[in-house]
C-alpha cells in the first residue's frame, strides 16, 4: 500500500494484534454478495469450508454489527451467534474434519472498508472496498487475522450497467432484468484483507506480459486521455519484475482500478490494484507527477505481502520496505542510474536528519511509521545486495518466495534464507540495519559513493556556504552542454542570492537555455523576485510542458509585473493542469483578482471556482 502522509500520523495501522484461532482451518469462502446502494446495505449467501484441527465447541469468523442467518440446506447444522464484532458457530466439532457451513448476512451501511460513493445524485457513482488496516471484516464475513489464508470465489450482484471487479479470474457474467452479477474467482489461497471489490463505469485495456499474464488496465470513458500515460511502462514494469524477482507472478492476472475519492495512494488486493483516480496524469502531467512509482509498488506487492504475507506487525519490512525496494529497482529501469541514485540519496538525507534528531526506529517495531518501513526498509535491501553479492541475493529472494510461498512469513525466516544463500552470518547486518534504531548513515554515504553522480553532486551541495564569487566557475561548468539534471538543478538553487550580479544573471540565462524542463523548473521555484533582465526568460516558462512549472510561472509573474496580468491569464485561459486542476484553480483565483480582466465574467468565474473548491 502506497500510504497518504497525514492519515499515517493518525493511523498506525499495522499494530492490530489479532486473536488467533488454532483449532480451525478455514479453506475456501464460495459466496454471493449483493450490494444495494441505495440503501447502502450488504447481502451476501456464504458457503465456508474449513477444517477443524482440535477438538472444540465454537470457532469464529469477524464480522462487524452483521445479522446472520443458518441456511436451510447447510451440511453443517451448527449455532450461529453474532455479536459486534464476530459471528460464533457453535457446534460439537471434531477433529481432522472438513465441514461446510452456509449462512445469509447482512449489513446496513458498513462503517469502513467499503464505499458508496456518488450514488445519492446519480454523480459518476462508484463502490469500492479497502481492506488493509480497514478490515475488510466490516462488510464481509472473513478472518481479521492474516494468517488464515483462503481461497475466495466471490460473485457481486450489482445494478446493472456498471462493471464490478473482484480478486481473480472472472468467470461468469450474467445481466438480469434490473441487476448485473459478476463471479470473480481465485485459484490459490491469500489473507482476508486482500479481498476487494470496485463497481463503477469502467472500461479496461488489456496488455498481455512477456510470461502471458492478461493485464487490464480500467478508466473511465471521461478519462481516455489519461489512460496511455498513466498506465504508460505497465508491460515494462511487468516484466521486468518477474525476471528480477525470479519467481512467476503468482496469480491468474492483473488488473489496476483507480476510483474517486480514495483513502490512499494505491492498494495491492490480490490481481486487483485500487489507486487513487488523482493519479491520472496526461502526457504533460507525467513529467511532474506519474503513476509509475505506484504502479510498481503495488504490482511488487503480489508477491512480497500476497504471494507470502508478514506473520505479524513486526513483520511489517517484508512487505512495504520490498514493495518500495522493488519499485526503486524498476524506476531505475526505467529512468535511469542517476535517478535511482538521487532518490537513495534524498532518501537517506531525510533517515538520518530523523535520525540524529533520536527519532530513528527499529525496522522491527511493529509501531513504526512509513519512512521507516518503507525508506529505510529499502535501504536494507539495498545494503543488504551489496553485502552478499546481486546472485546470492537473488537466488535468495527466489528459495525465500518458493520456500513459503501462500503462507506467512518472519523476517527471521527471510534472514535464514538469505545466510543459506550466501553462507555468511548476517548477524551484524541483522543488528545495524533491521534492530537498531539509529540509521546507519556512514554505511549509507559509502554505499552512495560508488556513483560518479553521486560524488560529484555531492560536492555541488558543498559549495552551499561558499562565496559565489569562489564557486562561479565552478557553477558556470556545471551548465555547459551536457547537463546532468540534479546537479544543474542544485546549481540553479545555489544562484538564489539577495543580490544578483551580472554573473548570476549570466549563469541564469545559461539554464535557461539548457532547455531542460527540470533545470527550467527549479528557476521557477526558485526565483520570487523576478529581475528585469530575465523577465522574457522567465515568461516563457508558462510555455514549458509542465503543469507545475506553469503554474509557479504564472502566480509568480502576475505577482511581479501587474500590468501585464491580463496578457499572463490570456496565456493560460485554457489550460486545467494536473487531474485536480492545479492551474484551472489558480487562474480563476487570480481572475477573479484582476478587476480589469473580463469584468462581465465574474461571476461565472466565482461560480467554477466554487465548484472545484468545495470538494477539496
Ligand atoms: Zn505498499
Amino acid at each position: 500500500m502506497i500510504k497518504n502522509i497525514f492519515l499515517l500520523i493518525f493511523l498506525s495501522l499495522n499494530s492490530i494484534v489479532f486473536a488467533q484461532q488454532t483449532a480451525v482451518d478455514f479453506q475456501k469462502l464460495k459466496g454471493k454478495i449483493s450490494l444495494h446502494p441505495e440503501e447502502k446495505t450488504v447481502e451476501g449467501k456464504l458457503s465456508y469450508t474449513f477444517q477443524i484441527l482440535e477438538k472444540t465447541d465454537s470457532i469464529f469468523l469477524d464480522g462487524k454489527n452483521m445479522k446472520v442467518k443458518l441456511s436451510e440446506n447447510s451440511s453443517l447444522q451448527a449455532d450461529l451467534k453474532s455479536t459486534d464484532d464476530k459471528i460464533w458457530i457453535f457446534h460439537d466439532f471434531k477433529p481432522e474434519k472438513t465441514y461446510t457451513l452456509d449462512f445469509s448476512y447482512q449489513v446496513k451501511n458498513p462503517k469502513q472498508a467499503l464505499y458508496f460513493i456518488g450514488w445519492e445524485n446519480n454523480e459518476n457513482p462508484q463502490i469500492w472496498s479497502q481492506g488493509q488496516g480497514k478490515d475488510n471484516s466490516y462488510w464481509l464475513p472473513s478472518i481479521d487475522d492474516l494468517n488464515e489464508k483462503i481461497i475466495f470465489d466471490l460473485s457481486y450482484e450489482i445494478p446493472k450497467n456498471y462493471t464490478a471487479i473482484g480478486n481473480g479470474k472472472l468467470i461468469h457474467h450474467q445481466q438480469k432484468e434490473e441487476t448485473e452479477i459478476w463471479r470473480y474467482k481465485m485459484s490459490k489461497p491469500m489473507s482476508s484483507y486482500l479481498v476487494a471489490v470496485a463497481v463503477g463505469n469502467f472500461d479496461f485495456k488489456t496488455l498481455k506480459s512477456s510470461s502471458g499474464i492478461p493485464i487490464e488496465l480500467y478508466y473511465q470513458q471521461k478519462d481516455s486521455n489519461f489512460v496511455e500515460p498513466t498506465y504508460r511502462f505497465t508491460k515494462e514494469i511487468f516484466d521486468f519484475l518477474e525476471k528480477e524477482i525470479g519467481v512467476d507472478y503468482p496469480w491468474e492476472n492483473y488488473k489496476q482500478i483507480p476510483v474517486r475519492d480514495f483513502l490512499y495512494g494505491g492498494m495491492e488486493n490480490t490481481t486487483s490494484t485500487i489507486f487513487a483516480e488523482t493519479l491520472l496524469t496526461d502526457s504533460i502531467a507525467f513529467v511532474d507527477q506519474n503513476y509509475v512509482k505506484t504502479n510498481a509498488h503495488e504490482l511488487a506487492h503480489q508477491w512480497f505481502g500476497n504471494l507470502i504475507t508478514e506473520k505479524s506487525s513486526a513483520d511489517h519490512w517484508l512487505q512495504e520496505g520490498f514493495a518500495t525496494y522493488y519499485a526503486l529497482l524498476a524506476e531505475k529501469e526505467i529512468f535511469g542510474e542517476d535517478y535511482f541514485y538521487h532518490k537513495l540519496f534524498e532518501s537517506a538525507e531525510k533517515l538520518k536528519e530523523e535520525s540524529d534528531k533520536g527519532k530513528g526506529e527499529s525496522l522491527l517495531n511493529p509501531k513504526a511509521g512509513y519512512s521507516t518501513f518503507y525508506e529505510k526498509g529499502a535501504w536494507a535491501l539495498h545494503i543488504l545486495k551489496e553485502e552478499i553479492g546481486e546472485k546470492n541475493f537473488k537466488t535468495g529472494i527466489k528459495n525465500y518466495l518458493l520456500k513459503y510461498k501462500f503462507q506467512n512469513v518472519s523476517v527471521e525466516d527471510f534472514i535464514k534464507e538469505m545466510e543459506k544463500s550466501s553462507e555468511k552470518d548476517l548477524s551484524n547486518f541483522t543488528e545495524n540495519w533491521l534492530k537498531q534504531s539509529a540509521f546507519q548513515a556512514d554505511e549509507a554515504l559509502a554505499s552512495l559513493k560508488k556513483s560518479d553522480f553521486i560524488k560529484k553532486y555531492i560536492e555541488t551541495i558543498a559549495l552551499r556556504k561558499i562565496d559565489f564569487e569562489e564557486k562561479h566557475e565552478f557553477l558556470n561548468q556545471a551548465l555547459d552542454f551536457p547537463i546532468n539534471q540534479y546537479i544543474a538543478e542544485e546549481v540553479v538553487f545555489q544562484l538564489a542570492e539577495k543580490n544578483l550580479t551580472k554573473k548570476h544573471i549570466k549563469l541564469y540565462k545559461k539554464a535557461f537555455d539548457s532547455n531542460d524542463i527540470y533545470v527550467r523548473q527549479a528557476i521557477a521555484k526558485s526565483v520570487d523576485k523576478i529581475p528585469l533582465e530575465l523577465k522574457s526568460d522567465y515568461e516563457s516558462l508558462l510555455k514549458d510542458d509542465s503543469y507545475l512549472t506553469q503554474e509557479i510561472a504564472l502566480a509568480n509573474l502576475w505577482m511581479n509585473f501587474p500590468k501585464k496580468r491580463n496578457q499572463y491569464l490570456n496565456t493560460l485561459k485554457n489550460t486545467t493542469g494536473f487531474y485536480n486542476k492545479n492551474i484551472r484553480i489558480l487562474w480563476l483565483t487570480l481572475s477573479l483578482a484582476t478587476p480589469e480582466y473580463f469584468p462581465e465574467k465574474k461571476q461565472v468565474f466565482y461560480e467554477e471556482l466554487a465548484q472545484y473548491t468545495s470538494k477539496i
